[in-house]
């Protein structure tokens, strides 16, 4: 058969698990396989943000320990992986150069960026917010409560070019959080169960969260 009457095949898809994983958590690891499974993605890489815009002047556990605590979570699934480039980079983390790279190293794939609701909600407030989106599409994941229909609505009426690439993700354990988990370090509370092992280990053996 003359290959030009061929249908294409659909692009493979990537999945970029963007954030900050101060500690990295359950609610986190379930809305990586959970977006895995429902979009079909080959892989997902996590990618810890470097120096986010967003939170400068707020203080973040340094980037080598949540590389760190990524890698022990990650590591008992063959089909997550992690990436330093927003650490190795300098200066601020925009996640528009983030998805250039990822895009020129990824050229057979389509990208699917997931990150949480909250931050997805933000996202015309990012650097660069439509080239992110012809970038990538975007699946917000959502803890119990938020309202999603809400802002897709809106999307949709304000943004109607961008709508078919937002995705929201209802993902019920992401009732856990990594600023609960912090707090509850420093008050001495346990963590146990809310996070792989090998990283509340890893919390422990480093102090993390103590003050
Ligand atoms: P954040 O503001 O710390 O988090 C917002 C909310 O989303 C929190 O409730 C957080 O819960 C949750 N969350 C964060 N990452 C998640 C994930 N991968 N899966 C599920 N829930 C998640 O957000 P952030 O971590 O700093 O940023 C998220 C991503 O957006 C990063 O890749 C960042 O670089 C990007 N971003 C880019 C720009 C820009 O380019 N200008 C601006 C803002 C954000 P937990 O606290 O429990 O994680």
């Amino acid at each position: 058969m003359n290959k030009t009457h061929q249908k294409p095949l659909s692009r493979k898809r990537l999945g970029i698990m963007g954030g900050t994983f101060d500690p990295i958590h359950y609610g986190h690891l379930v809305a990586a396989e959970m977006a895995r499974n429902e979009f079909a993605l080959e892989r997902v890489i996590f990618i810890p943000t470097g120096i986010p815009p967003h939170k400068r002047g707020r203080k973040i556990t340094c980037s080598e320990y949540r590389y760190a605590m990524v890698s022990l979570a990650i590591a008992d699934n063959e089909l997550f992986d992690i990436s330093r480039i927003e650490l190795d980079r300098m200066g601020l983390t925009y996640t528009v150069d983030t998805l250039r790279l990822m895009q020129e190293q990824y050229s057979d794939f389509e990208l699917y960026f997931i990150t949480g609701a909250d931050a997805f909600r933000e996202i015309f407030t990012w650097h660069n917010p439509n080239e992110v989106l012809a970038l990538t599409q975007f699946i917000g994941a959502s803890r119990p409560g938020f309202d999603a229909d809400t802002f897709l609505k809106r999307i949709q009426q304000e943004y109607p070019e961008f709508y078919a690439r937002m995705h929201s993700l209802e993902v019920p354990a992401l009732a856990i959080s990594s600023t609960d988990i912090r707090a509850r370090v420093k008050k001495g509370q346990s963590i146990r169960y809310l996070l792989p092992e090998p990283v509340r280990l890893y919390i422990k053996e480093k102090g993390l969260y103590r003050d």
